[in-house]
């Protein structure tokens, strides 16, 4: 892009793509070969030692992957970015690249279900220590983080119950203890919120979810200054969690409306939180664009639009659960999110379907909570499905 400031949904549809547009093609081409051949033996050893722009074997650039890696590193306004497999991928290879044993982490106890497992289960076996704080409560995150640690790991908002973190006031405690801050943006997406505008030293995406937005192919990126992002791509050309170049097609495909997809999911996600607020079957429900959300001051200091994820919690608990969830019409019952199609589901089988009960009451998440990523539908009809479904009497 030579105009760095049009707007996102011009940057969804054309950004990270000339370079990559061989012959002539509109769209870019998918490259499947692993490797490739150079008839110059001395250019073929230039590229190899990276003195030459150019690509040698799948596992470590591919085409098609830089140029989904190009479009995510413009959206979040990054020097760098790089892809994985999946989300979890990006997530435990940048951790794997920063942390060494007897190091300290300080995250919150919100974040997405796997990646609170590498907090509890594979980073102590490897003598990591792992803090983990009240999600939003800023002043233990603070005390915590002013004791020393290596990393900050963040994600605004949170799976499922959508709490908001205020992510320049984190980044200052962690820079003023020498820690690298680490965003998870999945949820807010690069449309609504760039935590490296934020200050934060790497964002993190699931590709998986709203980036490629059909629910048809996995990933993970994570971009970020290119000093930090470098030795990131370094561990996962080693490791080999590399993104398949049918993946990054889709992603890119996908991403052509990633603007378009999103604001239509905020603007039905704030109609339908506010619906459901009315409820008498609903007890508690969670949006952050709504005004009775503990934090939704920060939310709109710091995003966009609240992002198309909402929860809420049934009275009658999971048999409330069990009857209202089969008679929705337009929802996937799934474990995902951010597709086209509205996804809906409980907590206690989606996003921390890891957990045991009891750890799911620690972090505050009712059995009964169900998780509802709006899809693109029309709102009204997605407002009617919703209302038969809670009519159980
Ligand atoms: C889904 C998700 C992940 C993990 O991504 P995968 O692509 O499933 O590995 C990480 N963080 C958040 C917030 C997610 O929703």
């Amino acid at each position: 892009m030579t105009n760095k400031d049009v707007k996102k949904a011009t940057k969804s549809v054309w950004a990270g793509e000339k370079k990559y547009r061989v012959h002539g093609a509109t769209q870019v081409p998918t490259v499947f070969s692993v490797a490739y051949n150079y008839d110059d033996i001395d250019e073929w050893y230039d590229v190899a030692i990276g003195n030459k722009e150019g690509h040698i074997y799948g596992r470590n650039t591919n085409p098609t992957v830089q140029s989904f890696e190009d479009k995510v590193k413009i959206l979040e306004g990054a020097e760098d970015s790089t892809s994985f497999s999946t989300g979890m991928a990006a997530i435990s290879n940048s951790l794997a690249t920063y942390l060494r044993p007897g190091d300290r982490i300080v995250s919150i106890k919100d974040t997405y279900g796997g990646t609170n497992k590498i907090f509890s289960e594979f980073l102590p076996q490897l003598n990591i220590e792992v803090e983990l704080c009240d999600t939003g409560d800023h002043e233990q995150i603070e005390r915590e983080v002013a004791k020393g640690c290596k990393i900050l790991y963040l994600e605004s908002p949170t799976n499922p119950t959508v709490k908001i973190t205020d992510i320049k006031r984190m980044v200052k405690a962690g820079h003023e203890a020498g820690a690298l801050v680490f965003v998870d943006n999945t949820f807010a997406t690069p449309i609504n919120q760039n935590p490296l505008e934020l200050g934060a030293d790497l964002v993190i995406h699931s590709a998986t979810k709203f980036l490629g937005g059909h629910a048809d192919a996995l990933g993970g990126v994570v971009c970020g200054k290119a000093e930090l992002v470098e030795p990131i791509y370094h561990y996962r050309e080693i490791n080999g969690a590399t993104m398949d170049p049918m993946a990054a097609y889709l992603m890119i495909r996908g991403m052509k409306t990633l603007d378009l997809r999103v604001k239509r999911q905020c603007e039905s996600a704030m109609k339908i939180a506010t619906y459901l607020q009315s409820h008498d079957l609903v007890e508690e429900i969670y949006y952050p664009g709504l005004k009775t959300h503990p934090n939704h001051d920060i939310a709109k200091e710091q995003m966009s639009n609240f992002g198309g994820m909402l929860s809420f919690a049934l009275k009658g608990g999971m048999d409330t659960v069990r009857k209202v969830l089969p008679k929705l019409e337009y929802a996937n019952r799934a474990a995902n999110l951010g597709s086209v199609e509205t996804t809906v589901g409980p907590a206690r089988t989606t996003s921390h379907v890891e957990c045991t009960p009891e750890e799911r009451k620690a972090l505050g998440i009712p059995e009964g909570l169900v998780r509802y990523a709006v899809g693109i539908e029309d709102v009204e009809d997605l407002i009617q499905d919703l209302k038969r479904a809670l009519d159980i009497k």
